[in-house]
């Protein structure tokens, strides 16, 4: 059957590292969904790999065509969404097909695939923990890095609802568990 996993976190919870890490291990098992957005690119982020970046219009276009499995506004202003073809894409190659996402879409995303996904929330120590991560990759001004730890606390909220909680506090064994927890995902 064609599954999916769906991966969430508070940004800056070290979810990056992980996924990083279930490259290496599964390195010809997962693919990932490219998701689409409307916020502009990152040094060095490249669109079509790290996202499908376009404008407010022709994500609204997206959103007329019904070609949206889920969108959101994460963040003000920023519209993210997850296009329904990206999942065929991933499944004709025969993949698990991998959604690193907001709490909000992943959630939606379970409740359309109940019975052939598996959801994961990486969690922080702390979100203090998460506060100095944020500020030492200081990628953000500090406006958006406001934002970002208010939207972690909502995010944090909705851990409950996945399948499982990986607290990501030392690295190695975060590591350990998020492969052998997706390994088994693999098998069954
Ligand atoms: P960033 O701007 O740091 O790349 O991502 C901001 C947030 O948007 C992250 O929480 C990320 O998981 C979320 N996000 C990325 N793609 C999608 C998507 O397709 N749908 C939804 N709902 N959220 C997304």
């Amino acid at each position: 059957m064609d599954k999916i996993l769906i991966i969430s976190a508070p940004s800056g919870a070290g979810k990056s590292t992980l996924i990083k890490h279930l490259l290496r291990c599964f390195p010809n098992q997962l693919a990932f969904s490219v998701s689409a957005t409307t916020r502009s690119p990152r040094h060095g982020e490249i669109h079509g790999e790290a996202y499908y970046f376009m404008s407010e219009q022709d994500f609204q276009n997206h959103i007329a065509r019904n070609e949206f499995i889920e969108y959101e506004q994460v963040y003000a202003g920023l519209l993210y969404g997850t296009l329904r073809s990206e999942l065929d894409r991933m499944w004709a190659l025969h993949k698990l097909a991998t959604f690193e996402i907001d709490v909000n879409g992943g959630l939606k995303i379970q409740e359309q695939y109940r019975s052939q996904s598996l959801s994961l929330f990486i969690a922080p120590p702390s979100l203090d923990t998460l506060r100095q991560r944020l500020i030492s990759r200081a990628t953000e001004t500090p406006e958006r890095l406001q934002q970002r730890l208010v939207r972690a606390d909502m995010e944090m909220s909705k851990a409950p609802f996945y399948d499982r909680i990986i607290v990501n506090d030392n690295l190695e064994t975060a590591q350990a568990e998020i492969a052998f927890i997706v390994g088994k995902f693999l098998e069954a």
